[in-house]
């Protein structure tokens, strides 16, 4: 056992097993961090105090990170009082993750938007006060239908733009069908400021363009390469809840270069150089197939049997025999043969001895062992290819789709909405073809989303598209839940496209950021509480399809983002003679009665029951959970599928040879039509888009340079960002509760913002803990307080994303819409991007100075 967790033991008078268990159902993080104070402990038990037996537990669903828990609410006269993890779920079950409690104070959170507004000063800037008015819902549906009607009979639908930020699977409506109805291509989500990234390395593998889900209780070994499954990366319940048993049952070693709460609780921490993880990536394969611990079940073997991967020496393809892989020998030939880890050592700052004892205990557990790829690696400027190479290990190791190793979705049945061709008139169709404002497609932006050139989003750029109005201007933008002024790298950016747009709507619960530009404001619900939708997830081997439902009374006059507005915003359309919005809505009928809906309250709910159906009713059953009918669906909260399939997928992948390929003729397809399309070679569309391979290298996972912005000199220290286990995607902040128990995020300190130093760097930088500091880095500067701690590596400073909001309510500001409370860490993190996946770059880019303020 170890010390801090003997200790604790013994303070509750629990033994190891019993103490993981209780703490793991409330979040392991408690224990990572050693932090079971009586403020937590009232946070996270479950079953104390008493509660009240006048009250019902009602099933919905949580999206405070992208887990995206089926949850139960406690809900007593009307007013949620307590949550928990919905036990009828198959992937999270009753376990919860910390922050979901903070959902409570959000919801009755006194500075939500309680009523419409509208701007009265028509100057936008940072430093302009909006002097937003209420208004009545009436007014500002009508200015809203105005204004893109103004667009219709000009023909200048294209000008019209939808944002999306959180969504559910109710998101078409409004982004998609909506938009096109009206005639613009313009609807663009936040994916590639998210963790779009992540599925670059396993689509061009494997040919998913998706999550994966990890068999934790079953594996013997782990590399977690910039993820944080106990504060951060997807299924923090879930994972939260098992991870007592599994640090008993498996190795664990963690590559990041801060000491996160899961390396906190490692065997292993591996406090790689920022941007060399896919060093340490190739390395770890080289070593692997020299010391013959490939899965011969998955890759095959050599004809004879003998191992020709020796170091430095090329091996003949028709000497091994492959069965689900495609292209080992060629990656080895091109890539691996002098990946030691001599060489590794030399670039990653980890000793030789750790790599090669994590790659042999490692390739030991095969193929009962997990390399889970989170953005640390992949949310680089060349991430891509560093995502290919840390998830290729799975390949060698035959981890995919296997026991103890790599999942993906298993199949649920829920329905599109109808299609809206048929609404299409010809200013839509026309509008629809116009090139879409964040240039995606263009030579320098391939954005290969799922093998097509210029179909993934490139969130961040439709600034530098808005600004330049390039290749058009934008004249009327609704968004919703989103707040790129604050949530995307070097947000200024955004601050000034903003304040161009002449005719902004935001959809929010709270004033953020991106509000303070907006001619309109919505109030939103939230989505845990107040809203119909359902969302998808996966986790433990599952695929859970999860509802939200308006379980509260609600409060102040809220609307439903992805259905009650667009409804309300299609009927003013249809008062001004354009009724093809409405028309395409009104054939989401009941399922039950055949109606069609009359109203916004029914629009939203018979939406859910249409796009559900199969799940539901017993006369489309086609697998998973088995119900009644709608009623017993959404009491019960969610639908669970059939456990999942493993190997089903070996040699059925969604790759061009079917196979697992470690030359990826998937991705030399894609490059090749991205080539033609601009009448160029491979080689040139990587040197444009600021790759280094060329030749056939660009079609293996490979190594390349860190790609950093800042001069050595004057630059000296590279920029960590990291989440926090309270982090509700940036919304945290107002919350008093995220404040008060900062420091369970390992390194941080209640009530204040901190940057994390080394002591040897702060020794020479004359800093001690608690000393204001500004963080300068070529865009951009903040200010926070110095945290000496020895869990992030010298030459590095680690921060908290979070803090630093301008806005969004009087805690999460020191002066509201005047001085921020902490510092952003998108303030000094560069507008960068990985271009073949279109994805925000947030690690391994920034240089920085630190001053003392
Ligand atoms: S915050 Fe994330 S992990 Fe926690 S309950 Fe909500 S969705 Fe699940």
């Amino acid at each position: 056992m170890r010390d801090k967790e003997r200790s604790l033991a013994m303070d509750t008078n629990l033994d190891r097993r019993a103490f993981l268990k209780a703490s793991a159902v409330a979040g392991a993080w408690a224990a990572a961090s050693g932090c079971l104070t009586p403020a937590l402990r009232a946070l996270a038990m479950t079953s104390s105090p008493p509660l009240p037996v006048t009250g019902e537990w009602i099933a919905s669903t949580c999206q405070g990170c992208t887990s995206w828990c089926s949850k139960q609410v406690y809900v007593v006269n009307g007013r949620a009082i307590k949550i928990r993890g919905n036990p009828n779920s198959k992937v999270n079950g009753k376990a919860s993750c910390p922050r979901a409690h903070l959902a409570l104070q959000q919801v009755y959170d006194p500075d939500r938007i309680k009523t419409p507004m509208k701007r009265t000063n028509p100057t936008k800037g940072r430093h302009e006060d909006p002097g937003f008015v209420p208004i009545s819902w009436d007014e500002a549906l009508n200015t809203i239908a105005d204004k893109i009607m103004e667009l219709r009979n000009n023909n200048e639908t294209h000008k019209y733009m939808l944002m999306r930020g959180r969504y559910t699977y109710m998101r078409d409506i409004l982004y998609d069908r909506m938009t096109k109805i009206i005639g613009s291509p313009n609807s663009i989500s936040h994916s590639a400021i998210c963790a779009e990234a992540e599925k670059f390395g396993p689509y061009y593998t494997e040919g998913l363009w998706d999550y994966r889900q990890y068999d934790v209780v079953n594996t013997r070994y782990m590399i977690i390469w910039g993820a944080d499954p106990l504060a951060a990366n997807r299924q923090v319940s879930y994972y939260s809840s098992v991870w007592g048993d599994v640090l008993d049952s498996s190795r664990i070693a963690v590559v990041e270069p801060r000491l996160s709460a899961t390396a906190a609780k490692a065997d292993e921490w591996l406090p790689v150089k920022p941007g060399e993880d896919g060093a340490l990536a190739v390395a770890i394969a080289h070593i692997l197939l020299t010391n013959g611990l490939w899965n011969k079940e998955f890759v095959g073997d050599f004809i004879d049997g003998s191992n020709r991967f020796v170091p430095g020496r090329e091996v003949l393809e028709e000497d091994f025999e492959e069965k689900h892989t495609y292209g080992i020998v060629r990656y080895w030939n091109l890539e691996l043969k002098n990946k030691t880890a001599e060489w590794a050592a030399k670039r990653t700052g980890l000793p030789v001895e750790q790599i090669n004892r994590v790659a042999l205990d490692y390739g030991r557990a095969a193929p009962h062992c997990i390399s889970w790829l989170g953005g640390g690696p992949s949310m680089q400027v060349r991430g891509a290819y560093t995502g290919m190479a840390v998830h290729a290990l799975n390949g060698i190791t035959g981890a995919c789709d296997n026991v103890g190793g790599t999942l993906a979705s298993n199949k649920e049945y829920t329905g599109k909405f109808p299609e809206p061709d048929d609404f299409m008139d010809e200013i839509a169709k026309k509008g629809k073809k116009y090139e879409k404002i964040d240039q995606r497609g263009r030579k320098e932006w391939p954005c290969i989303n799922a093998g097509k050139p210029g179909s993934a989003v490139i969130t961040n750029h439709a600034a530098d598209g808005i600004l330049k109005e390039d290749p058009y201007d934008i004249k009327v933008a609704i968004a919703y839940m989103n707040n790129f002024a604050f949530s995307c790298t070097q947000p200024e950016r955004w601050e000034r496209a903003l304040s161009k747009i002449p005719f902004l709507v935001h959809i929010t619960t709270n004033a953020s950021e991106f509000s303070w530009f907006a001619d309109i404001v919505l109030p939103d619900t939230h989505h845990l509480f107040e809203k119909w939708g359902y969302v998808k997830s996966i986790g433990n081997g599952y695929r859970q399809v999860t509802i939200m439902q308006p379980v509260i009374q609600p409060v102040w006059d809220f609307k439903i983002d992805e259905t009650e507005i667009p409804w309300l915003i299609a009927q003013k359309l249809a008062d001004r003679g354009f009724a093809n919005v409405l028309n395409h809505y009104k054939q989401y009928k009941d399922p039950e009665t055949g109606k069609e809906p009359s109203n916004e309250k029914e629009f939203a709910l018979y939406a859910l029951k249409y796009a559900t159906q199969n799940l539901w009713d017993p006369a489309n059953y086609k697998g998973g959970d088995r119900f009644n009918g709608w009623d017993e669906f959404r009491k019960t909260g969610v639908w669970n599928s059939d456990p999942y399939p493993l190997r089903k997928r070996w040699s059925d992948m969604k790759t061009k040879t079917k196979k697992f390929e470690f030359y990826s003729e998937t991705l030399k397809e894609a490059l090749e039509a991205h080539a033609a399309n601009h009448n160029t070679s491979v080689d040139d569309i990587l040197e444009t888009c600021n790759y280094q391979a060329r030749g056939e290298k660009a079609f293996i996972p490979h190594y390349e340079d860190p790609f950093t912005l800042g001069e050595g000199k004057e630059y000296p220290f590279l920029y960590v960002d990291h989440k926090s286990r309270l982090n509700r995607e940036g919304r945290s902040a107002n919350c008093l509760w995220y404040h008060e128990l900062k420091d369970v995020d390992p390194g941080d300190v209640k009530w204040d913002d901190v940057a994390k130093i080394n002591p040897v760097d702060a020794e020479k930088l004359g800093l001690k803990n608690g000393d204001r500091i500004r963080i300068i880095s070529p865009t951009g500067q903040l200010e926070c307080s110095a945290k000496l701690w020895e869990g992030v590596r010298p030459g590095t400073v680690a921060k908290c994303y979070g803090q630093g909001h301008w806005v969004y309510g009087r805690l999460a500001s020191k002066v509201f819409g005047k001085i921020p409370r902490g510092g952003s860490s998108n303030d000094v993190i560069p507008a960068l991007y990985d271009r073949l996946s279109g994805s925000t770059v947030r690690h391994a880019a920034t240089k920085v100075k630190i001053e003392k303020v």
